[in-house]
């Protein structure tokens, strides 16, 4: 019987649908949140969150597939899976009305000042009024046109928003479907009002915006990032809140997760902060659930799961007789 490790923490939780899935389909589930270097030895699958996966644990182990419960696998060492021959699907739109529903949320509540006014009335009991702004009209820059990046714009133009986008793998044609601007990142800071981030996090993109970034954002301007903390400099950003340059922020993704209670963070003026929560709605983790299960018994059915973010390992995958 083959066994799968699942370190999702979501997963099944919504529904029973997705063990059920898996154990008709004949393999044995453990759940462990957290993972030892030598844990993986035991197991023919992963089901991984935001756990690190590295080359040892990979070198000692017996998975031949690892399923991403998410998109961004930049805690999995990409490099050594494909040398092990290991594929590592992703769940890709599975999670991206949630995560840009989230982001609109963010943008109402710092253009109508929600949760400022909220903690004065409800901690404080003083019913004191501040002046918020209407989005129709303002301009929202997107950085990274994909999934989610699409999602929000549709949502943002439904307001009367005007969408600028950064994406230098876009083409022009898609953009001017949707009825946004492609620009350049610099141009996208100086001219919007809200800049919300949805990039993949990477070599190119850690710290993609850092001090000079900030700085060229307008000063009445908020930054949203639900994309993974590694693309702000987190310094940065407290100095840009603390001395005025830029207006608020809304963060649902951190450097170092779980935020330590000491992080700056927590002194900052404006931000509104969620526990990396973008993908968790009811909708969007059962769907993460059933792909990432159908990725491994797919695999283990002797097809190539979809997906594959690493496609070199497809090749070898056909090469040993998998069907497509
Ligand atoms: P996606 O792969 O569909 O889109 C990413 C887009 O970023 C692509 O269009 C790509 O061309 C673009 N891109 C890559 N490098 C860029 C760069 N240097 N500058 C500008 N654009 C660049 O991914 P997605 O599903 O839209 O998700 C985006 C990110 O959101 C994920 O990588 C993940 O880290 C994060 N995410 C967070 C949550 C959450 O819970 N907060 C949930 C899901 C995803």
């Amino acid at each position: 019987m083959k066994r799968i490790l699942i370190l999702a923490r979501t997963f099944g939780k919504c529904s029973d649908e997705p063990v059920k899935f898996l154990r008709e389909n004949g393999f044995e589930i453990e759940r462990k949140e957290k993972i030892e270097p030598r844990d993986l030895k035991e197991f023919n699958a992963v089901i991984v969150g935001l756990q690190k996966i590295t080359r040892e644990m990979l070198e000692n182990s017996n998975v031949k597939i690892i399923a991403k419960h998410g998109v961004g696998v930049d805690n999995i060492d990409l490099d050594a899976a494909t040398e092990f021959g290991i594929p590592v699907t992703i769940t890709p739109n599975a999670n991206a009305v949630s995560v840009a529903e989230l982001t609109m949320t963010f943008i109402f509540a710092l253009s109508k000042k929600l949760v400022e006014l909220h903690k004065t009335l409800y901690e404080k009991r003083q019913f004191v009024s501040s002046t918020g702004l209407e989005l129709l009209g303002k301009t929202l820059g997107i950085v990274g046109f994909g999934s989610i990046g699409k999602e929000v714009a549709k949502r943002a133009l439904c307001l009367g928003m005007q969408v600028l986008v950064h994406d230098p793998y876009v083409e022009a044609n898609v953009l001017k479907e949707f009825g946004a601007e492609g620009v350049e990142l610099d141009e996208l800071l100086k001219r919007s009002d809200f800049v919300s981030l949805h990039v993949p996090l990477n070599e190119k993109t850690r710290h993609l915006i850092d001090r000079e970034k900030l700085s060229l954002m307008k000063k009445t301007a908020y930054l949203i990032n639900t994309a993974r903390g590694g693309v702000v400099d987190e310094n940065a950003l407290v100095e840009a809140l603390k001395n005025g340059q830029i207006a608020g922020a809304a963060l649902d993704v951190f450097d170092l997760e779980p935020l330590p209670p000491d992080s700056p963070l927590f002194d900052c003026p404006n931000l509104i902060m969620t526990p990396h929560v973008g993908a968790h709605t009811y909708e969007a983790i059962l769907r993460m659930n059933m792909m990432a299960a159908e990725s491994i018994v797919d695999f283990f059915n002797g097809r190539v799961p979809k997906h594959v973010v690493n496609s070199e390992v497809i090749e070898k995958l056909l090469e040993k007789g998998f069907k497509r």
